[in-house]
């Protein structure tokens, strides 16, 4: 069975039987975005003696093909009259390709040249994917700086991406914890006014709020039913699959019908992690996650740690060593700048967006992050090594 968009039924019965689904799921005003979800959005590889050396890079299009309602399909090359991607690869040294280079905009009866560097790392060439299909950097929404205080109020990017990505406004929350929001540096010059998320910002893989934020702005989310959003939406704040809208795509902690059972399986290593249930005596979690072999997908695992109902769990952050480049961070910037490679996130509310992180033994040691508790009797513990080991204990107990 197919899922066409059937807008006018769902906004019918939302009115009738929902009255809370216009302001969490319809955009209010029209959507002028670059790719029609309804067509296939074609690609070609322009130039395969670099793309070569980078082979992980186009299983991208698939990873956001699984979870969105885009389509894309790989071509030989140009073809005439086309609207089509070009992914140009280009030498490790060209100038001006470093960071994240603008997006490409749909120009019709042209293929556009999408740049991508030899050597990219597989965060930063997801991060360019996103930007290809006109997602701007999250930190340049309009609502930024209700969550960031910035020292730097110029635009980085280019308007049109501004301008696109506002369309999206009203109905995406903001995370400060996705592959597409720029990390805190001396380029962005932002630092996140929850302090306990100084460490979250940005990711090194998709994330549920990067999904979201592809979804909402293509509007997948007019293709399943009312239904759909309800079970997949209470109580985790999941979005039904537009690939099946029997499925749903969930925030990271989470999987199953409605977003609600432990997600076993997140990252390169497959299945790990486990449930814990916290008593009045405190244990210990202990973490080792290696790294992945190879420069690719993080290596992750989801634990979490229930309370009886009507009770609530506390955390707290024994011990945290990694090995690698952040080992030897001795200042918040230093640690900052590391938090790609590998940390341990706590989530204690909204499970859909990122929550305190940690990622450098020197923030453990400073106790940068104190003590967390839960709001409603889960925490959930996402660990994740990308490019460095992660070792660290979590005590645990029941408030
Ligand atoms: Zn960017």
């Amino acid at each position: 069975m197919t899922h066409l968009p059937k807008p006018m039924l769902i906004l019918t019965l939302a009115v009738a039987f929902f009255p809370t689904f216009h302001t969490q799921f319809i955009r209010d005003v029209p959507w002028k975005g670059p790719w029609d979800f309804l067509n296939t959005i074609q690609w070609y590889d322009k130039n395969p003696d670099l793309s070569s050396k980078n082979p992980w890079v186009f299983k991208h299009f698939d990873e956001i093909q699984l979870q969105s309602c885009l389509k894309f399909r790989k071509e030989p090359g140009w073809i005439e009259n086309a609207s089509m991607i070009a992914v140009n690869f280009q030498p490790a040294n060209t100038p001006n390709l470093d960071g994240c280079p603008d997006n490409v905009l749909r120009q019709y009866n042209t293929s556009v040249d999408a740049y991508i560097k030899d050597g990219i790392s597989y965060k930063d060439s997801l991060h360019l994917f996103v930007h290809w299909l006109a997602i701007g950097d999250s930190n340049l929404r309009s609502i930024a700086d209700q969550y960031l205080e910035r020292t730097n109020n110029k635009p980085a990017w280019d308007l049109g991406q501004l301008k696109f990505q506002d369309y999206t406004e009203t109905p995406v929350p903001y995370d400060v914890g996705g592959i597409m929001h720029m990390p805190c540096d001396e380029t962005t010059q932002c630092r996140p006014k929850d302090r306990n998320k100084m460490f979250s910002v940005g990711n090194n893989m998709l994330t549920f709020s990067d999904i979201r934020l592809i979804n909402m702005a293509y509007g997948c989310h007019w293709t399943c039913g009312v239904d759909d959003y309800q079970r997949c939406y209470q109580p985790n704040r999941g979005l039904p699959n537009p690939r099946d809208c029997s499925k749903c795509l969930c925030p990271d902690g989470f999987e199953g019908p409605e977003c609600t059972d432990r997600r076993k399986a997140l990252g390169s290593n497959g299945e790990c992690g486990s449930t814990l249930t916290a008593t009045y005596k405190m244990q210990t979690l202990k973490i080792n996650l290696p790294k992945p072999a190879s420069e690719g997908k993080p290596n992750v695992c989801i634990y979490h740690i229930q309370a009886p109902p009507g009770k609530q769990v506390v955390v707290l952050l024994d011990k945290f060593n990694n090995e690698g480049p952040s080992a030897t961070a001795s200042s918040d910037q230093a640690c900052i700048k590391h938090c790609m490679e590998s940390y341990v996130e706590v989530q204690t509310e909204r499970f859909d967006l990122a929550g305190p992180r940690y990622c450098c033994r020197y923030a453990h040691l400073n106790n940068k992050i104190g003590e967390l508790k839960s709001k409603n009797g889960l925490i959930i513990i996402k660990v994740n090594s990308y490019r460095e080991n992660t070792h660290a204990e979590v005590r645990f107990k029941l408030e």
